[in-house]
């Protein structure tokens, strides 16, 4: 009996390793098959000032295969958030693909001012360069030389021996400037002409699929027929009237109602092919160039993983001149998500369903339009920056005898740290009054001295979005930040952004396909968690300035 029982425990215990050997072979097979499958295609999608509350908002006017397909198969982070200010479109383009934040990748705004230049400087602006396939006068000198750090796709090009592709666009140069990084290939679009265009420092002449697409006049064709609503305009009830005093106009005689006639505001009032970039029109352009580019670069079906960067830029166009509760807005949105479908669709056929990984998120937010909050009775209202710049200069010269401003650039105070040093005073001593005085003008809610930022560290709060946004050698010698639902500028219609708080700060932010399992969380995570997160699904090297975590470990 005994022995009997020892034979059975044997050979229990023998099944029992044998089946541990099993399933450490098994999870062994799974380790491996990591490095040797990746998805054929990496898809970033930046919607521009994409508010994450437009999905709710509009969701009963959303087709079935857009977002909501992106919220029901993929992955949606409910609380995502750009961690520094200004929030803009150069330093959100940047923290996406960089996976850090202005302090360290430099890209501290769309522009800002250079002591050395003794002028602004956009983001994309690098000498050396000249436009391609742009019209004759276009200051084409454009590249991603501002960019201190490399993006996921550089080291994803570095890693594969330059055998994977990065091909960026936008309707901006800086929307499609950025997520190239410095190692991959960007178009956007040429305002003047209505093409894509790039630099020389991508390429000499144009790939020949761009300038066939360039070829058909899509922005000519956008623009001959009026902007009507996708649905009957009684449907727009997520949006407020059509006919509202809180909208900007096109031209002043033009009331800002739908239908807009664009082919109108092109020949009677002589608006260019920039028009586009005000209108829902512009995104769909983009997705036609998108579909393009998988052709006319075979991305999704090579051996090897290759990115695609879109960044839509109609919403923030639109936002801008209407403003988020408009139904232009909405309209915008909904045929966004048409356009999201149809790039689904493309992809399924082209790549494969599950082949691929996109995610989509936003470079900021926007805040409704003060003035509407305001009548509302929320407090908010403008800040004339030119006027705060008089006051300063004139509080300069009356405390010091001099007006050491150089510029009021991206929400800082530049000083002539020369002029400074002569008159004898302490830089420090400069920056601390001056920040108080700018603490008693009306609409200024906060500020914070250069020298208080470069020997402290902020991590949280605005104090923190202001620490991660400030750039020890571009920044200027004081920032300040807006009241809430304060935006800057003298105009009563259409909104802005570029503020630490939340409307502008909270962002969308959706994973899809590949390995990536339906799902939804709270947790918090931030825009630079988005590079560490497409790295460690590809199994490539961090970006070089990368502070985001992954965010993988929520995806399971
Ligand atoms: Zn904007």
């Amino acid at each position: 009996m005994k022995s009997l029982a020892i034979g059975i425990l044997a050979s229990v215990l023998m099944l029992m390793g044998w089946s541990t050997t099993l399933i450490a072979q098994e999870q062994s097979d799974e380790l491996h098959r990591f490095y040797e499958e990746k998805p054929a295609l990496v898809v970033g999608i930046i919607v521009d000032q994409m508010r994450p509350d437009y999905i709710d908002r509009y969701w009963d006017m959303l087709s079935d295969d857009g977002f909501r397909r992106l919220v029901g198969e993929g992955f949606t982070f409910t609380h995502a958030k750009f961690d520094y200010m200004p929030t803009a479109t150069g330093a959100g383009h940047a923290g996406v693909y960089a996976g850090t934040t202005p302090s360290e990748h430099g890209a501290i705004g769309n522009s800002w001012f250079v002591r050395e230049l003794g002028r602004g400087m956009n983001v994309i602006e690098v000498p050396g360069y000249e436009g391609v396939g742009s019209a004759p006068g276009y200051d084409g000198s454009k590249g991603p030389g501002n960019l201190l750090t490399t993006t996921f796709g550089d080291e994803l090009r570095l890693h594969t021996n330059k055998r994977s592709k990065v091909v960026s666009m936008s309707r901006k140069d800086r929307g499609a400037i950025i997520p190239a990084g410095h190692l991959g290939d960007a178009y956007w679009y040429e305002a003047s002409t209505g093409n894509f265009v790039t630099s020389t420092f991508y390429h000499d002449e144009l790939p020949e699929w761009v300038a066939s697409f360039n070829s058909r006049n899509l922005a000519q064709f956008y623009l001959s027929e009026p902007w009507e609503t996708l649905h009957p305009i009684e449907n727009y009830t997520a949006s407020i009237a059509d006919d509202n005093p809180y909208e900007r106009r096109y031209v002043e005689e033009v009331p800002p109602v739908f239908p807009h006639n664009l082919p109108v505001l092109v020949e009677e009032y002589g608006l260019d092919p920039g028009l586009l970039s005000y209108t829902a029109f512009s995104d769909e352009l983009l997705l036609e160039f998108a579909l393009a580019a998988i052709e006319g670069e075979s991305l999704g079906v090579r051996d090897v993983t290759d990115i695609l960067a879109i960044s839509f830029s109609a919403l923030d166009g639109v936002g801008h001149m209407f403003g988020p509760a408009s139904v232009e807005v909405q309209d915008t949105f909904l045929r966004l998500d048409l356009l999201i479908a149809r790039l689904l669709t493309h992809l399924d056929e082209h790549a494969g369903e599950g082949n691929y990984l996109l995610f989509l998120t936003s470079d900021h937010g926007a805040p409704h339009v003060p003035e509407y909050l305001t009548d509302l009775g929320i407090p908010g209202g403008y800040v004339d920056l030119d006027e705060e710049e008089k006051a300063v200069r004139a509080f300069m010269t009356e405390t010091w005898g001099e007006d050491f401003l150089l510029a009021i650039s991206n929400f800082q105070l530049y000083f002539d740290h020369a002029a400074i040093d002569r008159a004898g005073l302490e830089h420090a001593a400069v920056e601390v009054k001056t920040t108080r005085f700018l603490l008693t003008r009306n609409g200024v809610a906060g500020a914070l001295p250069a020298n208080v930022l470069a020997f402290n560290e902020f991590t949280r709060g605005i104090r923190g979005w202001v620490q991660y946004g400030y750039h020890q050698k571009r920044s200027g010698d004081v920032m300040f930040w807006l009241e809430p639902h304060t935006n800057r500028g003298t105009r009563y219609q259409g909104t802005d952004h570029n503020a630490p708080w939340v409307y502008d700060t909270h962002a969308p932010m959706h994973w899809y396909g590949w390995t990536v399992q339906a799902g939804r969380s709270s947790l918090p995570v931030f825009i630079s968690d988005i590079a560490s997160t497409v790295a460690n699904f590809l199994g490539s090297p961090l970006p070089s300035g990368n502070t985001g975590n992954p965010m993988n470990r929520y995806m399971k």
